[in-house]
């Protein structure tokens, strides 16, 4: 028994199935599952709610989920070797765990969901940023999910929240704060996690908006925070003049002095930015 429920714990199930964590697959497991429901409540009220969690593991956090009330949990493991301690955690929770045996980045979670959908993970640190961008950026606003509940390095979680001036400040902060409401809402030791990693690491809690913060067309948006962010160091005149050749005039367009660097421009400028050149 552990505690949150009637499974064994964790360091019993990780030896059961020999699970020694893979350097290769960002595998560094929450033990304490004390913690891991912790972490499920921060992603809210669960209960009528399906949650997608990329990267179960040995099912710390799946637990959580589960204990927490979560109406289903659709889980996408890439290491053949979890499938089993998952399969274990599904039997004493009928009906409520799905696992998939799969690479997230592949996998389409909507084949096996129903809204409202909260995403929650302790998110292997290869592919995080990657499936990060790919939820903020949908075809389509709102998207399937309303919350992503995520734990990532530190220094991922502060270039999510970042304000203009400071160093972390740049494109994932733009993306992420254009159209959600993201807060650092726990930090980690090293020592939380087996093995414990050399960093730091954080919770992010992000709430979609209903709409974006201030209009602008997304991939007009994308493009030119991609180009002030590629060269952070050049002035903006010179860093976006592959977007367009007037670029000087849209940025005074916008109330953007077309010598000021990419990391002192907010949100509401580069959207009134990105307007000025979506309408030419
Ligand atoms: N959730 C567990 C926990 O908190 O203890 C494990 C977290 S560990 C940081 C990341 C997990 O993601 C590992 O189990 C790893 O095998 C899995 N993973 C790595 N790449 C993946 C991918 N592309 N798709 C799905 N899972 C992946």
């Amino acid at each position: 028994m552990s505690g949150i429920d009637s499974l064994p714990p964790l360091r019993e199930v990780i030896a059961k199935h020999d699970l020694a964590a893979k350097k290769s697959l960002g595998q560094n497991f929450l033990l304490d599952l004390n913690l891991t429901a912790k972490v499920a409540r921060l992603a809210g009220d669960l209960t009528q709610c399906d949650v997608l969690e990329i990267g179960p593991g040995p099912g710390g956090l799946t637990r959580g989920l589960l204990a927490e009330g979560a109406r289903r949990v659709l889980a996408i493991e890439k290491d053949p070797r979890c499938m089993p301690a998952l399969a274990g955690i599904a039997a004493a929770y009928p009906g409520r765990l799905h696992a998939i045996n799969g690479d997230a980045l592949t996998v389409n979670p909507l084949e096996h969901l129903s809204k409202p959908i909260k995403i929650a993970a302790n998110l292997p640190y290869n592919v995080g940023t990657e499936l990060l961008v790919r939820w903020l950026t949908p075809p389509e606003w709102p998207p399937f999910w309303d919350s992503l509940t995520l734990m990532f390095q530190r220094e991922v979680a502060q270039r999510i929240v970042a304000a203009p001036g400071s160093k972390a400040y740049g494109r994932l902060a733009l993306l992420a704060q254009w159209r959600t409401d993201p807060k650092i809402v726990m930090d980690l030791p090293p020592e939380a996690f087996n093995p414990p990693p050399k960093v730091n690491s954080a919770v992010v809690h992000l709430t979609a908006l209903p709409a974006p913060r201030y209009p602008a067309d997304p991939g007009t948006l994308n493009k030119v925070v991609a180009a002030a962010f590629n060269q952070r160091r050049k002035m903006l005149r010179s860093a976006l003049k592959s977007v367009s050749p007037e670029i000087e005039d849209h940025l005074t367009a916008a109330g953007i002095k077309p010598t000021e660097r990419g990391e002192q421009v907010d949100l509401e400028a580069f959207c009134a930015l990105a307007r000025s050149l979506h309408k030419s």
